[in-house]
């Protein structure tokens, strides 16, 4: 059993707690892939230390400079990307081609960061008065604390964290418990790059214990955190308590309408994967799709038929299209809004059964599942699920649909399929969340595009794209007085 260490100040150190935590595959949990420190505040506090001695020469290195060594973590990347693919793939338990993805997306954010470092741009203009220069540029904030989840392991870690380096911040990451094999490899990448010892620092935890010390660590200027909605709040609410600069990227409750002018086809496929691809794990899933009453019967009749052709299996098979469940507890949780949805009086229109035989009877595997006759405040529809159950519901115009699509707590992403440019555009200016799409499915954003969301899905906060740099970045206006 390989046991892995924490990464602080360039060296791999054992935990002062002494304690170690199993890291397995959703897939079959009987593969225990090693084993991780499970450590506390006095690592906490150590590794911010480390963080806080290398912050004064890494904010002095010219960006340009710290781009270059970014640039060449991109190159690791891409040159290991499957090796690191598989290693997704056992952890987290989604595709190879899902896993392939997420380290391309991590490569193209890495290029994206470089690049930031020779643009970095402030503004230059004229004072009110005679012979003074006003001036605006970027400094890093100092210290950033980085929490991540699971689901996208290695993208999530490189969206917040290479934006924040590229800005001249030092960090500590704690990733995810379920994922922590993805971030000892990110940790060797950055070794092999040539980042200066203690710029990043990679402690690995439980939330409650290891996230909540990092947080309430006092010289952790910055937290940056993706995951539910509820650890946001209270991570918020201490950060508020510290004035401590926050970044939220939270849950998604996410609504996709189907027009009866739109393209059938194409909107089934967009549903079924949106709803069940990666089993339904990401924040930007469709858990809600709002139908034409005019088109309602004959959709279900193609989006039953893709549904078919989505392949509950483990990751490591070529034809699984839903993957593995990422740990007992989130099954259990899935099972019980399936249970909660038949005790309300939903219609189950597909699936809605746990597989535990032959293939399946090692991890935590659901068929996809379908819902109709949907009480539209009911758990099933205002929850989060964070699996592969989607609610359908059937509607009789663009208004009715958009009030229902805005009828959550969440706003993160949203999408209409329609032939018609006008609900399009009536569509995109009225969902109320961060990201919308026409005739796309809700997930599919680029690394180069802010990501993010409005109400409970985040705190206004944008990762990656240019706008990260205003997350990991402060304004220092210069006035230079030559009268
Ligand atoms: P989670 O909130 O349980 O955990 C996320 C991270 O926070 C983990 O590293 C965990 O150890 C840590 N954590 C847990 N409790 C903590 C505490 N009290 N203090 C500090 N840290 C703590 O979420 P998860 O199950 O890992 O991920 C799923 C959630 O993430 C979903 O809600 C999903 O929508 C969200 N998510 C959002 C985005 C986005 O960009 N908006 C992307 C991916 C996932």
């Amino acid at each position: 059993m390989q046991k892995y260490m924490n990464l602080v100040n360039g060296k791999y150190v054992e935990p002062l707690t002494g304690k170690y935590f199993e890291d397995l595959n959703p897939a079959d949990n009987t593969d225990i892939i090693g084993i991780f420190p499970r450590s506390g505040s006095d690592d906490i506090k150590n590794a911010v230390r480390s963080a806080k001695e290398a912050f004064p020469a890494w904010r002095d290195l010219p960006p340009p400079k710290r781009g270059d060594l970014i640039y060449k973590l991109g190159e690791l990347l891409l040159k290991n990307q499957e090796k690191l693919a598989k290693i997704i793939v056992r952890e987290m338990g989604k595709t190879l081609p899902e896993s392939m993805g997420d380290i391309q997306s991590s490569a193209d954010v890495a290029y994206f960061a470089a690049g930031e470092g020779r643009r970095m741009y402030g503004q230059t203009t004229y004072s009110a008065q005679f012979r003074k220069w006003a001036i605006t540029k970027r400094v890093p904030v100092g210290v950033c604390g980085l929490i991540t989840a699971w689901n996208a392991p290695m993208a999530i870690i490189t969206w917040k964290l290479l934006p924040a380096v590229i800005c001249g911040n030092t960090v500590v990451l704690k990733p995810s418990e379920d994922t922590p094999l993805t971030a000892h490899m990110f940790g060797e990448l950055i070794k092999e790059a040539g980042f200066p010892d203690g710029v990043i620092n990679i402690i690995y935890g439980m939330g409650p214990e290891t996230g909540e010390a990092l947080v309430k660590e006092k010289d952790v200027d910055l937290i940056s955190f993706t995951g539910s909605t509820k650890v946001g709040r209270k991570i918020s609410e201490e950060c508020g308590r510290q004035m401590k600069k926050c970044s939220l990227e939270l849950g998604g409750k996410n609504g996709l309408v189907v027009m009866d002018d739109a393209d059938l086809n194409a909107a089934a496929d967009a549903v079924a994967r949106g709803a069940f691809s990666t089993a339904g794990q990401r924040c930007a899933s469709t858990s809600r799709a709002f139908i034409h009453e005019e088109i309602y019967d004959d959709f279900l009749k193609l989006l039953i038929e893709e549904t078919k052709k989505m392949k509950v299996g483990v990751g490591t098979d070529p034809n699984t299209k839903v993957c593995p469940i990422i740990n007992k507890k989130q099954f259990t949780d899935i099972m019980g809004y399936i249970k909660g949805a038949k005790k309300d009086g939903a219609t189950l229109l597909y699936g809605g059964n746990a597989l535990t035989e032959g293939e399946f009877s090692k991890g935590y595997f659901i068929e996809p599942t379908i819902f109709e006759n949907v009480d539209l405040y009911s758990k099933l529809a205002q929850e989060e699920i964070f699996g592969p159950v989607l609610a359908v519901f059937k509607i009789n115009s663009l208004a009715e649909a958009i009030e229902k699509v805005n009828s959550v707590k969440y706003g993160l992403t949203a999408s209409i399929f329609t032939s018609n440019m006008r609900n399009g555009l009536i569509a995109m200016e009225k969902f109320e969340v961060g990201c919308c799409y026409v005739n796309a499915p809700t997930f599919g954003s680029e690394p180069h595009m802010p990501f993010g969301g409005v109400k409970d899905s985040g705190n206004g906060q944008r990762e990656p794209g240019t706008q990260s740099l205003d997350v990991f970045s402060e304004w220092k206006t210069i006035y230079l007085n030559y009268s």
